[in-house]
């Protein structure tokens, strides 16, 4: 992030433009929304301009700008779309000290005006630092379809009612009460006119008051491969409600980064017990989260209920006594498949499909090795790194072919992900020669569409 977004107080303020062309009268026409004064110097300013300056709404003055103008500025704004002229107004506006801004120039500004969605006072700006003026254009198009008209009427109502809600304690109670509002009793209120508003913060202030707190619950949530946009809608809203979010290395920072700002964010993959927190420390923490009437998310990579160890969680939490949820997520094993172009059942091939761990608990795991042998059987296997050997053995002695196509498929649905076609008799070998860090998910009984199975190869990920 180059470019840091603040909200600046311009109350008071002077702000300077030079220019009297359509880049400035653009600019103008959002710095008149503020409450600074705006000087503004142009040789020959356009008729708008000059109707502006009728109306009292900008100082105008019909000649260029010197040193000395801008002394008192907090921003300036070089807006005669003329470097050399531009380059001037610069200069003027450093020596007094203000921030300078070269309209449509990013290079040389120290600051640069973001796309704005209006709904004062609540107010989004949106920058991507010059790098795509189109995207900042279509987001801001979305939000204004989003964000109801209505809802800069309801924030100002609303802050003037703070020191009323100041009632409810501090935390969650005050928040459920806001969010209450701006979700429902607000927008409902407005639909009979402004002064039914207030009225109604009323109400529902006092129905908040009177209800008890919310107990405390766990939603045990899959966040997916990695990929956000494979987050199922209920698990964003759970991350957007959490007070606490309990999660593993393998989820995503991106994902993380929908939790709210607010939220507790603990990572069990890493805090002092290692690389495997002890299961116990993580229902004790989940537990006493919990307990305190939180909202926490137990956030587990793919889908939680897939050698996710959640029966433990759930068993802690029930034991305590505090209510629980289940919302699923896409399982690796589903992003991977989906990266190859193949499906995990097809007609003619196999009618099941097993999920393997290449480990558990007490070691490598063992499973039904015979029928897995049998062509045409396919199984996804998690965390098949390190029993790769011991696998491709098993199989191999329970009559299993060497030829068997294996897909290794590392970072599913992330932006590194890689795919390498293998087939079971140098399964050990590809995956050491693949040198793969991430997390693997191994197909076993499957070739990525189109490839040659014999090639180890990185295909894309698109199909034609
Ligand atoms: N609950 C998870 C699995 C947890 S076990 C799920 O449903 O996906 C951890 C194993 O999952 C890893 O060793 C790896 O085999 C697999 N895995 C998780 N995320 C993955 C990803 N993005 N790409 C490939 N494999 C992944």
């Amino acid at each position: 992030m180059e470019h840091f977004p603040i909200f600046l107080d311009t109350k008071g303020q002077h702000i300077v433009l030079s220019g009297g062309g359509e880049a400035a009268e653009a600019k103008l026409r959002l710095l008149m929304k503020t409450e600074a004064r705006i000087t503004v110097f142009a040789v020959a300013p356009s008729a708008t301009i000059e109707g502006w300056a009728a109306e009292d709404r900008i100082t105008l003055r019909t000649r260029q700008i010197t040193s000395g103008d801008a002394d008192d500025a907090v921003l300036v704004y070089a807006a005669d779309e003329d470097d050399a002229l531009d380059a001037r107004t610069k200069q003027i506006g450093r020596a007094g000290g203000a921030l300078v801004n070269i309209v449509d120039n990013l290079h040389d500004s120290q600051f640069i005006t973001p796309a704005i969605v209006d709904r004062d006072p609540v107010t989004v700006a949106i920058g991507t630092e010059g790098a795509a003026p189109v995207l900042a254009r279509s987001i801001k198009a979305e939000l204004e379809a989003r964000l109801p008209a209505s809802l800069g009427v309801l924030a100002r109502i609303g802050k003037r009612f703070r020191h009323a809600a100041e009632a409810l304690p501090f935390g969650r109670a005050r928040r459920d009460f806001w969010r209450d509002y701006y979700d429902h009793a607000g927008p409902r209120a407005i639909r009979e006119g402004e002064a039914a508003v207030e009225p109604a913060l009323h109400e529902l202030l006092d129905t908040h008051l009177n209800t008890k707190a919310r107990p405390g619950h766990v939603a045990f949530t899959g966040a997916g491969p990695g990929d956000p946009e494979l987050l199922t809608l209920k698990a964003r809203r759970a991350l957007d409600e959490a007070d606490v979010v309990i999660h593993d290395r393998l989820v995503s920072p991106q994902i993380l980064e929908l939790a709210r700002r607010e939220a507790i964010l603990v990572d069990v993959g890493k805090i002092g017990f290692g690389p495997s927190t002890a299961q116990e420390d993580i229902n004790r923490l989940i537990v006493e989260h919990a307990s305190t009437g939180a909202q926490v998310v137990r956030l587990k990579g793919g889908d939680a209920t897939v050698f996710g160890r959640l029966d433990e969680e759930i068993d802690a939490v029930e034991d305590a006594g505090i209510a629980w949820s289940i919302v699923p997520g896409i399982t690796s094993a589903s992003a991977a498949v989906a990266a190859i172009g193949q499906s995990l059942t097809k007609r003619g091939r196999n009618a099941s499909v097993r999920l393997l761990t290449g480990h558990d608990m007490k070691g490598f795991a063992d499973h039904d090795w015979r029928s897995l042998a049998r062509p045409g059987e396919v199984a996804a296997i998690y965390m098949g790194k390190a029993s790769s050997r011991f696998v491709q053995g098993r199989l191999l002695m329970h009559g299993a072919d060497g030829a068997t196509p294996i897909t290794l498929v590392e970072n599913a649905s992330r932006p590194d992900q890689r795919i390498v076609a293998s087939r079971l008799e140098s399964l050990p070998q590809d995956l050491t020669e693949a040198g793969m860090n991430g997390p693997v998910l191994i197909f076993f009984g499957l070739a990525p569409r189109a490839v040659e199975t014999s090639q180890i190869t990185d295909i894309a990920q698109e199909f034609a």
